[in-house]
């Protein structure tokens, strides 16, 4: 059966990536893109160029706003879809100097903008017996040092995943997607404390050269192996009749979750993660 697929957060990155290579499948139906700022459809529409009468349209969504995604969802002509939950902002920087409004804005946005945006699809699916939620973890998520108020967000929302995941075997519907770095607008679209900042005089001489090396080691990581969005592997999970539960992007991540699992106490798990920064 042909499939109806609704992406949040397509002005950039993977959500504009995976709109683009749905839409321009006219083989499949792909129909909604949606985005917060409706003045950024442009880039979205330019990658598509006239590949797209019937399939794709873009829709205005912000997760954090309920009334938009009940407004997006009546737009579902067809009424059965398929969500992609990928919206979602970083936030960067010693733990200290992180003010209570960015926080907040993490969480409003990764845990419960996509919470929220579960529990409107959520009814429909179950009574229709189809639908898929496909979820953007992190790996790096949820290990990450200068990133803590992003990892609980995502640590988070894999809790709220695993905990519905128990019910909803039952009707075949929710997959977590990990992924690791991915070039996409992500760093740009962060909010990252910079090492000329004022707010970072208050912060100690050791941290502040340990966050000096991570940002370092950032840059290189995103310029040397990140990820293209292309290879994402969103669309096994939305094709396959029985998806898993949980995909890895890559193949870095994995041996170390496994390690927090293996090593309870969590100190081997927190020597890899150092030696990999
Ligand atoms: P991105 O910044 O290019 O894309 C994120 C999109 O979400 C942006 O288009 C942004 O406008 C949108 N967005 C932000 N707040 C929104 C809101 N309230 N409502 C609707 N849309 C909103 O970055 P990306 O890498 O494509 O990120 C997509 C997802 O992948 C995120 O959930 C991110 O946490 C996750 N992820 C990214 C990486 C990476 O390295 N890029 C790694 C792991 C996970």
């Amino acid at each position: 059966e042909k499939k109806v697929v609704l992406i949040t957060g397509c002005s950039s990155g993977i959500g504009l990536s995976l709109a683009v290579r749905l839409a321009s499948d006219t083989s499949k139906v792909f129909k909604y893109a949606t985005m917060r700022n409706l003045a950024k459809k442009e880039r979205l529409l330019d990658c598509v160029k006239g590949l797209h009468q019937d399939t794709l349209e873009i829709l205005q969504m912000d997760v954090t706003d309920r009334q938009s995604i009940l407004t997006a969802r009546d737009k579902v002509v067809e009424k059965r879809v398929d969500i992609l939950c990928n919206a979602g902002v970083g936030l960067m920087g010693p733990l200290e100097v992180q003010s209570l409004d960015s926080m907040r804005h993490v969480l409003e946005v990764n845990l419960l903008g996509t919470i929220q945006t579960m529990q409107v699809f959520l009814s429909g699916m179950k009574a229709q017996g189809q639908g898929r939620i496909l979820v953007t973890g992190s790996t790096g998520g949820l290990h990450l040092p200068f990133n803590e108020v992003y990892c609980a967000s995502k640590f988070a929302i894999e809790g709220a995943c695993e905990s519905l995941a128990v019910l909803l075997q039952h009707f075949n519907i929710l997959s977590l997607i990990e992924c690791g770095p991915v070039n996409s607008d992500f760093l740009i679209n962060l909010q990252k404390a910079e090492l000329g900042d004022s707010s970072l005089q208050q912060v100690d001489g050791r941290t502040l050269s340990l966050y000096e090396k991570y940002l370092q080691h950032c840059s290189t990581v995103f310029q040397n192996a990140a990820q293209d969005t292309e290879d994402i592997v969103f669309l096994d999970a939305i094709h396959s009749a029985s998806p898993a539960f949980r995909y890895f992007t890559n193949s870095v991540m994995p041996p170390l979750t496994k390690l927090k699992v293996t090593e309870p106490d969590g100190m081997e798990y927190i020597k890899a993660m150092s030696k990999i920064i």
